[in-house]
């Protein structure tokens, strides 16, 4: 009888070695110790035995009872903590390799522009005024002193989404409803987008931003206009600039001029910045036209005033000499990674 359960352990502990899996060693408990089990085997077999030996034998069959039971859980604790081990060395995070560089947006170049022509401008006493870029043919057109059918209105390829109601084509609808608003002095710039429906070449865009400037008070003259586009452009390229005015035409001033500045790449010499010309065309300006002063609610005989307007895009072209107006909206990285 002894000899029997010295076998069973013997052939217990060779099962043992063999396990490797930790699932493997419930299977190998019930295998033992299982009802139909030897062990219990051992136990049945016990009722043979003689009377006086039977408490003895009985011992020993119960140390092996439990040895068993001890290897098991001693074997489970084993293998549960290896395989936690494994799994913690799968899942380590090496905290000195390099990581992955996030990519920091930037501003736009046309953003830039705008934010420091505005900079400017309110250092010199302007206020900022925001208009709709939806808005209604009178804003955009007709209280401009553009009437219904006037040829000015061809200079413009306007988006009109109904009769009355439009896309602002210049940020000069702002004009009117600051006048409306406020009594003289009325002294505001007006950045914005506007839209115009023309063909996408490299100098023209169905959109781009303006910047308007509208001045008016009481004996407001050429020279303060003079005076201003100077500062402006001088500020602007951070070096005295020299500028000069050409007669020109936009319905709501009178007269209306051109400004050009000396080029600032080559001082008037001629490059391929201004055509060789020595001057670049900058922004388009005037004296308040007294009908439009008049369609605001100012009397004309009283105030006076100047509106003067520029783009955006081509003042960012100038500045960091890129050439063709669609680069601001392709999104290369090449040129935005720039900036
Ligand atoms: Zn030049």
């Amino acid at each position: 009888m002894e000899e029997k359960v010295l076998s069973l352990k013997k052939a217990f502990q060779k099962d043992l070695q063999g396990v490797k899996h930790s699932k493997d060693i419930e299977q190998l408990k019930v295998k033992y110790l299982g009802r139909k089990g030897p062990v219990q085997g051992l136990m049945v077999d016990l009722r043979n035995v003689d009377p006086e030996k039977r408490p003895r034998v009985g011992k020993i069959i119960n140390e092996l009872k439990q040895e068993i039971t001890h290897l098991c859980e001693q074997a489970a604790e084993t293998f549960s903590q290896a395989e936690e081990t494994k799994r913690l060395e799968q899942e380590k995070i090496d905290i000195t390799l390099p990581g992955k560089r996030a990519y920091l947006g930037r501003h736009h170049p046309v953003r830039l522009m705008l934010r420091e022509v505005i900079d400017i401008l309110i250092g010199m006493g302007f206020s900022v005024q925001c208009g709709p870029e939806i808005d209604s043919d009178w804003y955009n057109f007709e209280g401009l002193n553009y009437p219904p059918d006037h040829p000015a209105r061809d200079m413009q390829d306007t988006f009109y989404i109904n009769e009355h109601f439009l896309l602002r084509s210049q940020t000069s609808n702002v004009q009117l409803r600051t006048m409306e608003g406020h009594n003289p002095p009325i002294r505001i710039i007006a950045p914005g987008t506007v839209f115009r429906n023309e063909n996408i070449s490299a100098r023209s865009h169905v959109f781009f931003h303006q910047v308007e400037g509208l001045y008016i008070d009481r004996d407001v003259s050429f020279a303060d206009l003079f005076a201003t586009l100077e500062e402006f452009w001088s500020k602007l390229f951070k070096k005295s600039v020299e500028i000069r005015f050409r007669p020109s035409f936009f319905p709501f001033v009178e007269p209306g001029i051109e400004v050009d500045l000396r080029c600032t790449a080559c001082d008037g010499k001629g490059c391929r910045l201004c055509k060789q010309s020595g001057w670049l065309e900058v922004c388009g300006a005037g004296m308040v036209h007294p009908e439009v002063l008049k369609n605001g609610g100012i009397d004309p005989h009283e105030y006076s005033g100047y509106a003067w307007g520029l783009g955006i895009e081509r003042a960012a072209m100038l500045r960091y000499g890129i050439n063709d107006i669609r680069m601001f909206t392709e999104n290369d990285m090449r040129l935005l990674e720039q900036f």
